[in-house]
């Protein structure tokens, strides 16, 4: 039997920090989300391994050093809104939600969806809005946002994201072929948009008008 709170320990150190995540908030919000009760009884075992696991719907939770690269990225502090693309498990959401004041995140199959607002809402995520759709559209009713964090590839930056970024806003994005990406993370300043490159990743494809075709 696994000591999921041990285990959780050991992937913040042993992955997470080691490889260069030191925002002590982000470190600390991912030793308290309960990461196995995101994925499926079967794989429960294997949930604070190093790598990333499959969920329904041919899709995948990112691998625990992705998501803490991705959410330190947007430099959070607690007072922001947070728009995610692809909710999949679940898991990135609540982690987010312990860092940001309301996450907005859209997930395009309902299944996924429903399965992830449910186990938010166990585990008491009031702060977190899920929606089914396209995410490559965005969430034009409740825009701008503080961060913007997307987690599937895609060919190019969907221009409906840059546009609903905040001023002094950050968005992270995979971007690349439907194998391999660079994460790219945005920043929205009074010069205007400044890319940063913060390395090679591999994420299942955004399929939507800004992203990937079926
Ligand atoms: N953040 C997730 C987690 O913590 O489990 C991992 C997400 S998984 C790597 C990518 C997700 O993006 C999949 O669930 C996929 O269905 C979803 N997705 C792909 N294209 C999308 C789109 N246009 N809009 C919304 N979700 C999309």
């Amino acid at each position: 039997m696994v000591n999921f709170k041990k285990a959780r320990e050991r992937m913040v150190q042993a992955q997470v920090m080691a490889r260069g995540v030191h925002d002590e908030r982000v470190l600390e919000a991912m030793r308290k989300v309960p990461r196995h009760l995101f994925v499926d009884e079967a794989l429960r075992d294997q949930a604070y391994s190093d790598h990333p696991l499959p969920i329904a719907e041919n899709q995948t939770i990112s691998q625990p050093y992705i998501v803490g690269l991705m959410t330190e990225s947007l430099e959070l502090k607690g007072a922001e809104k947070v728009l995610e693309i692809g909710t999949g498990s679940g898991y990135q959401s609540a982690v987010l939600a312990e860092l940001a004041d309301r996450v907005f995140s859209i997930e395009r199959h309902p299944e996924l969806g429903y399965r992830a607002n449910s186990i938010l809402r166990n585990l008491g995520y009031d702060n977190v809005i899920i929606r089914v759709g396209d995410g490559s559209l965005g969430w034009p009713d409740d825009a701008p946002f503080d961060g913007i964090i997307v987690t599937a590839g895609t060919p190019m930056i969907p221009q409906p994201l840059i546009d609903q970024l905040a001023m002094g806003g950050r968005l992270i994005v995979p971007v690349g072929d439907r194998i391999a990406q660079d994460l790219i993370l945005v920043q929205r300043g009074r010069e205007g948009i400044k890319k940063t490159n913060l390395g090679g990743v591999r994420f299942v494809n955004l399929v939507g008008k800004w992203g990937w075709k079926e």
